[in-house]
């Protein structure tokens, strides 16, 4: 073997090093977590390389992750028989980080930790959406030590760091190292040492990774025979009506790495032109990257149980909250990744398991309105989206969709609720566009309607001028914004009759009309004596058939 050779990590991983070093988490506890889902996968790579490459696999086709413990030397070891790295890829995978998403996660982090109230859990949940898993073992451990063998290959590598700052690397002598796969050791720190108990562990794992699909055994010390704690059943290939709700939430949290319990469970099995199987929760709290520009879905995509990407976008965008996975029976084993993207099949299953979450939203909606509102509170503005980007479920959405209108300010309402309130002659669903829900409950442009008790929506967010002006008819009526010339409001009997308004404009009013649009010239398209204001004197408005003020102000700031 070759002498050890020393190399500082990447500045980025030592920062982040320093960051989990110095690390106040009290759930220290997602390491073995990381640690587990690291062997996983790469059980689960091997399974997939081994399709095209049997020889891979040798005699020893059975994945399996085993945590060693030896309390009289601190130490917890996790093995793996999985596809193990190079020495080049250990350099790659334990020094660097490669993705681009390091940097908005160390910023995401410190700012967690500025705001130090529930800072834990913030802190455990990044660490693992952001795949920065492995160096959570610098918070348990002061010495972490890596010995792997690549599927296929003889040499092994050992790699070692105290974490701060620097590494070594070294060519491994064949006994020390696993047969294939990969084994990392911890040296745990002085207050880490509890580590090393069976009983903590086995809880940990049942716990935490309980449903990775891979089976794992401990040996609680030197010399002991490995006992099997997780059997690696994939939990979806199970029938619901053995699954309590205690494993789906498991299962939710460790393929989701979020700490909250799923808000809805979808477990479905379809079958006849497409067979697969979709296991999806609807996450009760805003997943951290929601409003990320790409936004990327996060299902997970198997084809009969072996892990094929986290990137295939199966869901449309406006359900990028929702985590999960789909096991398809169909897709061939070797799909390229980019081959997935082009799955005329995987579109299917997409539209079936989309179908399928709308569907029980609404089923939700009707059963527990309090739950469903919850999720519309968390989720609505992305569901949204989907009211201009997917026309054949617009309606669906739209039925989904809940509002706060002047009828209830505090509550939401559903547009058929809105339609069973229409007034007598009402032409039109109306609504008011702008950024602020308050602004817009004082708007003066709404006097008209409330005198005559029409209902208008309050729309405050940026993404309601996008869908509301290509919106369908709701039961025949069209949506109109308030601020647009022609919510002719006259045939609708005001709620007080005293406050009637004059047949025609007056003669001072018609007056008064002249002398304005003389004085404001081309500033105004034109001025008119409406039936729109009862208190307030005047309102701008916008034109008929052109753009509501809303989206004219978004089209003007994004230099349309
Ligand atoms: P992630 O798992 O999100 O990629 P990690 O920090 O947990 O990020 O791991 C970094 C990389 O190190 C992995 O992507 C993988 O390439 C490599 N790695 C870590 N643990 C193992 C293992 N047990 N077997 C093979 N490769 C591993
Ligand atoms: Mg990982």
């Amino acid at each position: 073997a070759s002498a050890p050779e020393s190399r500082a990590f990447e500045a980025d991983v030592a920062k982040l090093l320093h960051l989990m070093v110095h690390s106040v988490y009290s759930e220290k506890d997602v390491f073995l977590r990381e640690l587990i889902s690291n062997a996983a996968d790469a059980c689960e790579k091997l399974r997939y390389e081994a399709i095209g490459t049997p020889e891979l696999l040798g005699g020893d086709a059975k994945a399996r992750i085993t945590i060693a413990l030896d309390a009289e030397a601190g130490t917890l070891a996790v093995e793996d028989n999985g596809i193990g790295m190079t020495a080049d890829e250990m350099v790659e995978a334990l020094g660097t980080i490669a993705r681009s998403g390091t940097k908005a996660f160390l910023e995401r982090i410190e700012a967690a930790k500025a705001q130090d109230a529930g800072e834990s859990k913030a802190g455990a949940q990044l660490i693992g959406q952001f795949g920065v898993g492995f160096y959570s073992a610098f918070m348990v451990a002061d010495r972490v030590e890596v010995i792997s063998r690549r599927a296929g290959t003889d040499a092994a590598t050992r790699w070692s760091s105290d974490g701060q700052g620097a590494y070594t690397i070294e060519a491994a002598s064949a006994q020390t190292a696993p047969e294939r796969g990969t084994r990392v050791t911890l040296h745990l720190l002085a207050d880490a040492k509890t580590y090393t108990d069976r009983y903590k562990i086995e809880n940990l794992v049942r716990t935490q990774s309980g449903h990775v699909p891979v089976p794992i055994s401990v040996i609680d010390k030197p010399g002991a025979e490995p006992e099997e704690i997780v059997d690696g059943a994939a939990l979806w290939t199970r029938s619901k009506s053995e699954i309590g709700p205690e494993e789906y939430a498991d299962f939710y949290k460790s393929v989701s790495y979020n700490l909250d319990e799923p808000a809805l469970i979808v477990h479905m099995r379809a079958e006849g032109r497409h067979e697969y199987t979709a296991l999806v929760f609807v996450p009760s709290a805003r997943p951290f990257d929601l409003f990320d520009a790409d936004r990327k879905g996060r299902v997970k995509l198997y084809v009969k149980r072996v892990f094929i990407t986290a990137d295939a976008d199966i869901l449309p965008r406006y359900l990028r909250f929702v985590r999960g996975i789909v096991d398809s029976a169909d897709l061939p084993l070797n799909i390229s990744r980019e081959m997935i993207q082009e799955s005329t099949l995987l579109k299917a299953v997409g539209k079936g398991v989309t179908g399928r979450v709308l569907g029980d939203l609404e089923k939700l909606a009707e059963s527990d309105k309090e739950a469903y509102t919850k999720i519309w509170d968390t989720f609505g503005s992305v569901l949204k989206e989907g009211l201009y980007e997917d026309f054949e479920r617009r309606e669906q959405l739209l039925g989904l969709a809940r509002f706060k209108t002047t009828a209830a300010p505090g509550e939401w309402r559903t547009l058929k609720e809105y339609t069973a309130a229409l007034r007598p002659n009402q032409t039109a669903v109306y609504y008011i566009a702008g950024d602020d829900q308050a602004r817009l409950e004082a708007s003066p442009q709404l006097e008209g309607f409330r005198a005559r008790g029409v209902e208008v929506l309050l729309l405050a967010e940026p993404i309601d001028s996008f869908w509301v002006t290509a919106a369908p008819d709701v039961e025949g009526k069209p949506f109109k914004s308030v601020t647009q010339g022609g919510a002719d409001l006259a045939l609708v009997p005001l709620l007080d009759e005293a406050h009637q308004p004059a047949a025609a404009a007056s003669e001072p009013v018609t007056r008064f009309i002249t002398f304005v649009k003389e004085t404001l010239g081309d500033v105004v398209a034109d001025v008119r004596a409406s039936d729109r204001l009862t208190d307030s004197m005047v309102c701008l408005t916008a034109p008929e058939h052109g753009p509501d003020r809303q989206l004219e102000k978004l089209l003007a700031g994004a230099g349309q």
